[in-house]
């Protein structure tokens, strides 16, 4: 395959299919994760960084003197800068300082510059500190992740399609995490428009308020909320699965040793809810999730030490 821009291989990533001689199962059932680590820029967000600048060059709010800025935990800068890139537009990301040093460091080498918010503010602080920048610099752009519904619309488009052709009606439940909700959410609408019959479970981090638990600092990272994505009310949720540090850094690990999955936090707590999920289904049961980034991006926090 010859391309002459990082773009051309967004999306259309595998599936990993994981049975009872893996993981404890009943028998004939599966998970089935999309390797969305496999992206160009080691995430899921390339999808949306490359569908939010795509669409606000159509639409006239971007133009070749606009400087993207956007609150982001990481994932999100790294998408957008490197559809940034292929627009020749620059990039400003604020980031809550614990965020993982290593996708500050691949943001910076995409050109972005970076500002920081306090850990403690979370990231309500960070969109905040967005906001004011948005006033004060000319031509900015804000695509705001959290607020704007092409966030929903970018998976809704994409990556929700890809599985359903991948996996059809087999589908029994879709579980992923939730960070911003627009990958649930998205792909959620557009598997129950094809099966009103599949489950939904949305997975969080414990320290995220879903299933009414208080609000703390966690490790998982890119998943968990301190306040309800609004894109999850129009879609009827089956449940949440609320995950500990300790379980979904355990996962993270088996899937590096057992299947060579080298993948984050969040996968590995995507992975626990989908086995919690598919342990409590009849057997011959299909549970598809998503494995959303990189393991590299975390190996300073340790993560399997
Ligand atoms: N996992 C990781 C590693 C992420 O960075 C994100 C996005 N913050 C998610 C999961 C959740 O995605 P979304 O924002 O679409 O809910």
């Amino acid at each position: 395959m010859v391309i002459t821009t990082l773009t051309d291989i967004i999306g259309h990533t595998p599936v990993f299919k994981f049975t009872n001689k893996d993981y404890p199962m009943p028998e004939h059932s599966a998970i089935y994760a999309k390797l969305e680590y496999l992206n160009p820029g080691g995430s899921i967000k390339d999808r949306l960084g490359y569908y939010l600048i795509k669409h606000g060059v159509q639409t006239g709010k971007i133009t070749a003197d606009t400087t993207i800025i956007e609150p982001t935990a990481g994932n999100t800068g790294i998408g957008l800068a490197l559809a940034a890139l292929s627009f020749h537009l620059k990039t400003i990301f604020v980031v809550p300082e614990q965020f993982s040093l290593e996708k500050q460091q691949i943001m910076k080498a995409l050109g972005a510059t970076i500002i920081h918010t306090p850990s403690d503010l979370g990231i309500t602080g960070a969109i905040k500190k967005s906001k004011e920048l948005a006033k004060e610099i000319k031509h900015s752009f804000l695509p705001m992740q959290f607020e704007n519904p092409e966030n929903p619309a970018a998976y809704y488009h994409t990556l929700g399609p890809e599985i359903s052709k991948e996996l059809g009606t087999k589908i029994t439940s879709f579980v992923a995490g939730i960070g911003s909700g627009g990958t649930f959410s998205g792909v959620a609408r557009y598997l129950k428009e094809q099966n009103s019959l599949i489950r939904l479970i949305g997975v969080e981090p414990e320290g995220s308020i879903l299933n009414g638990g208080k609000s703390h600092s966690h490790k998982i990272e890119g998943i968990g909320v301190e306040f309800v994505p609004p894109f999850l009310s129009d879609i009827s949720i089956d449940g949440f699965e609320t995950i500990s540090d300790q379980e979904g850094f355990a996962y993270t690990r088996q899937l590096a040793k057992n299947q060579g999955l080298l993948v984050g936090s969040s996968s590995g707590a995507a992975f626990a809810a989908a086995l919690h999920e598919v342990q409590r289904l009849p057997a011959g049961s299909s549970v598809v999730t998503i494995f959303p980034d990189t393991a590299d991006r975390y190996l300073s926090k340790a993560i399997y030490l």
